[in-house]
């Protein structure tokens, strides 16, 4: 039996993907007339807000689009000067420190736009806002029926400049479906309802499907978030190189006999007499329980079974007749060119997304290095 002390598990950011991209996305765009917000919200889907915003920005992103205030504010802090846009604060969420720090915020009703004309009034200095139009994925957003008064109210207040009206796609992931085409519809006549009002607003409304898929919508500005950590949400082939790669390594190795049972419950056992690797990494560090009994990993860079229940702490490798040696290199997803499993290939193991596995990553035991 052999023990080795190395570090537990460690996520891998290759900046140098994410802005190879960036690049694409936001050529795509260019070739349309537009400009790119890399949607780094959620902590960047997981990989770190400040360094991927940096490294977007270096590689042709003019934007950045963030789900809370707290999130952009702190790029401001790290001394981000791009433009900024925020999307879904509550009534509490600090509307004034947003405003003076150049922020640019959502509205969605006329309460929320009376909430920000108060706060620019505090602040002396007036509020940019996205008017957003429910086109049909019934989230936020204003319905059609109150957009006219929305635009009205907004165009007639002295603290706001109506800087873009937006929306958001229910189904560009699933090219085709006709519900794009309405949901486009839909904005164009809420764009001809803001014009009439006299306003001149930019338009936004694609994500990383549409920036891929629809051209046609790509309007003033794209919204790419899933596409610039290189996980592709459309059927097609694209150039994406995956960003995060989640690696750990052999603590332990051990030999067992035919007829053993592993891990919690004993719901796997040794037909063959076998050497397991011990592997540091389990459910608290995003290892989904769920895999249990239908994962591999890549040790050595052989695809090798997981054996029975992923545990809080540790997964158990089943490695044949190799023993690895402690410390040897465990990759439990990556892009997939060496052969490992990719986030995707969890993702439709365990039923969800990609987007649910890398956001899921940011654990405090869980290191992240930059690359
Ligand atoms: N825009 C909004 C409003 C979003 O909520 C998101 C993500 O959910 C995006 C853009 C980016 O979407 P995707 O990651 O599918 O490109």
């Amino acid at each position: 039996m052999t023990e080795h002390h190395s570090p537990r598990a460690e996520v891998t950011i290759d900046l140098g993907a994410l802005r190879h991209n960036v690049a694409l996305l936001a050529g795509r765009a260019s070739a349309s007339g537009a400009e790119t917000m890399a949607v780094v919200k959620a902590d960047a889907y997981g990989h770190g807000a400040v360094p991927v915003a940096r490294a977007a920005i270096s590689a042709g992103a003019t934007w950045l689009g963030t789900c809370s205030l707290a999130e952009a504010l702190e790029l401001r802090k790290a001394g981000i000067t791009a433009r900024l846009f925020s999307w879904l604060d509550t009534a509490e969420a600090d509307f004034a420190g947003g405003i003076e720090k150049d922020v640019d915020l959502a509205v969605s009703s006329e309460a929320e736009l009376a909430r920000i004309a108060e706060a620019a009034r505090r602040t002396g200095k007036r509020a940019r806002v996205h008017l957003k139009i429910d086109t049909g994925l019934s989230r936020n957003g204003c319905p059609a029926y109150a957009w006219p008064q929305l635009v009205k109210a907004a165009a007639a207040r002295s603290e706001v400049d109506v800087v873009a009206m937006w929306s958001h796609f229910a189904c560009a992931d699933e090219p085709g479906h006709p519900s794009i085409d309405r949901q486009a519809e839909q904005f164009a006549a809420a764009y001809t309802v803001a014009r009439e009002e006299g306003l001149n607003p930019l338009r936004h409304i694609a994500n990383s499907a549409a920036t891929l898929t629809r051209p046609d919508l790509h309007f003033d500005l794209v919204r790419p978030g899933i596409a610039i950590y290189g996980l592709n949400p459309v059927p097609r082939k694209e150039d994406l190189r995956p960003v995060m790669s989640f690696r750990s390594s052999v603590v332990l190795t051990k030999r067992i006999e035919a007829g053993s049972s592993v891990s919690y419950g004993h719901t796997w056992t040794a037909t063959r007499a076998t050497n397991l690797a011990l592997v540091p990494v389990g459910y608290a560090d995003g290892v989904p329980r769920t895999l249990s009994g239908r994962m591999s990993v890549l040790v050595n860079g052989e695809r090798r079974q997981v054996a029975g229940r992923v545990c809080m702490d540790q997964i158990v490798v089943d490695c044949g007749d190799d023993e690895p040696a402690a410390g040897s290199e465990v990759v439990l997803f990556g892009s997939g060119e060496r052969g490992e499993p990719t986030a995707t290939e969890w993702a439709n193991t365990i039923g969800t997304i990609d987007y649910e596995i890398v956001t899921g990553m940011y654990r405090p035991r869980v290191a992240r290095r930059y690359l």
